[in-house]
């Protein structure tokens, strides 16, 4: 493979991210970093209503956030910058001046209001082709000299071909032609002075050098017109390769209604980013149809065109939830304890630095990591620890076919064993409430049971003999005697 695959990530900063453009990002780096090439970040904002204000620092978060790290763009700079469009409105000006001057575009004085009654009018005739009528195209040089002297505003528009075929490869969908009949006068640059997409697309891809556009295979329709661009303008085009949609899980178009889209809404619900960085590679492209797991390293190396897919990926949300699990269980837990330690300190309300301070987190990720498929799951699993005094009906310490008195009898002794024997020796403390089991002839899941809801309040937690180990010796003593006094309680009111 030759190094100088040149590849670009080109979003319009108009919001926070969706998946399915990051997709296109993830596979233009992962290409870029299988063939040693060059992955370009270009922000394409020519369309100033639409912009927000936070688009492309939502953009760059996000993309850092994946480790997509980028080797030209807005920020890092590079040799054939800058890299923001409303920055580079000169170029587009030039090449729009070119086009005009060798008759491949031409500059229409139409109003908006004469685009519009055209349009309703086409619609209402239910015309094959809904478009310009070309009407400036057409105009003479007298014509076109009053509209200029009496100051009218104008765009350029390109002057397809009105007869022939444009015809163009693309790696995914083979041979591509298309009747010039069929294609619109595409506007190239605003009344505003903006270029339009178009034409701003192209120019930036051939001066910034692309090798491969891959992006979301919505844009197809547009090449032809590209291609038109391209050949007036002298130049090559790229080689196209465009990606197949993300869909739903009812194959519709992947939107809101399906869940979260933005991937900044993905790190807020306790994904990881190398389990969406693995989930998204598999949305469009497989590596044998079989294996899902594959670390960074290992999809940079079996990155290749080829394996993408002509029909559509879906986005399963179930299957991001397993593999987000997967990912979870093989952190170490000090890993897993630093990435929970965000979420647990906004859910507990306490400053991460204090959080730190009074808890471990390397063991409470020992915890929760084998019960867990989200980062925000953990708070939930183990509040008993963080819990002042525990809120629970006694009569949840009472296992089933034991009666209250036995249940406060064999709870009495389980605190004795733990007091006297202590917490820091877990294995010992196991063999002693074995020992005390055998001895009131009980099964030894009824003393764990017992303790566990005077130690927690519930009856399913995380492994019980380490969150005593958290909680401290103090604390279990304080539970214990809680449960205690409830059960007590519950037998006098009954008597
Ligand atoms: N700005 C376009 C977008 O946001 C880029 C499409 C392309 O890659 O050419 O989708």
């Amino acid at each position: 493979m030759t190094n100088n695959v040149r590849v670009r990530f080109a979003p319009s900063p108009t919001g926070s991210p969706h998946v399915g453009n990051i997709r296109s990002a993830l596979f233009n780096w992962l290409f870029a970093r299988h063939s040693g090439g060059t992955f370009i970040l270009r922000v394409e904002d020519t369309d100033q209503k639409r912009e927000s204000a936070t688009g492309l620092q939502d953009i760059m978060e996000s993309l850092r956030w994946l480790g997509l790290n980028w080797d030209e763009g807005p920020d890092v700079g590079g040799p054939y910058g800058p890299y923001i469009q409303s920055q580079r409105l000169d170029l587009y000006h030039r090449y729009a001046q070119q086009l005009l001057e060798t008759g491949h575009a031409y500059r229409c004085y139409c109003p908006p209001e004469r685009l519009e009654a055209l349009r309703q009018e086409q619609l209402r005739r239910k015309d094959s082709h809904v478009g310009y009528d070309r009407r400036c195209r057409f105009l003479s040089p007298a014509e076109r000299a009053e509209l200029e002297a009496a100051g009218a505003p104008a765009v350029v528009r390109l002057a397809v071909p009105l007869t022939g075929q444009t015809r163009f490869h693309d790696l995914i969908h083979g041979e591509i032609v298309m009747d010039n009949a069929l294609l619109d006068d595409q506007v190239l640059l605003k009344a505003d002075g903006f270029p339009t997409y178009h034409l701003a697309n192209v120019v930036d891809d051939h001066l910034m050098r692309i090798s491969h556009i891959l992006r979301a295979d919505e844009w197809l329709s547009s090449v032809p017109k590209h291609v038109i661009m391209y050949q007036a303008l002298g130049w090559e085009p790229p080689l196209y390769c465009h990606l197949p949609r993300v869909l739903g899980p009812d194959r519709k178009k992947l939107s809101k209604r399906h869940g979260s889209t933005s991937v900044l809404e993905f790190r807020a619900r306790g994904y990881l980013p190398e389990a969406l960085f693995n989930f998204l590679a598999l949305v469009g492209w497989s590596y044998d149809g079989q294996i899902e797991i594959m670390s960074r390293d290992e999809l940079i190396q079996a990155f290749t065109l080829d394996k993408i897919s002509a029909g559509a990926g879906v986005f399963d949300h179930q299957k991001l939830d397993w593999m987000n699990g997967v990912y979870i269980r093989a952190l170490d837990p000090a890993d897993l304890g630093e990435r929970l330690a965000p979420f647990l300190a906004r859910d507990l309300g306490l400053p991460e630095p204090e959080l730190r301070r009074r808890y471990d987190l390397t063991a409470i990720a020992g915890l929760v990591r084998e019960r867990i498929e989200r980062l925000t799951q953990a708070t939930e699993k183990v509040a008993f620890l963080f819990a002042g005094e525990l809120d629970y009906d006694p009569t949840l310490l009472i296992p089933k076919k034991m009666d209250a008195p036995t249940t406060l009898a064999v709870l009495r002794r389980a605190r004795s064993v733990v007091l006297q024997r202590g917490l820091a020796d877990q294995e010992a403390l196991e063999a002693d409430l074995r020992a005390l089991a055998d001895e009131l002839g009980i099964k030894v899941g009824l003393v764990f049971g017992i303790l566990r809801v005077a130690i927690t309040g519930q009856t399913v937690t995380p492994p019980l003999l380490p969150s005593m180990a958290i909680l401290g010796l103090d604390t279990c003593r304080t539970r214990l005697d809680v449960a205690e006094r409830r059960l007590a309680a519950l037998i006098a009111r009954t008597d």
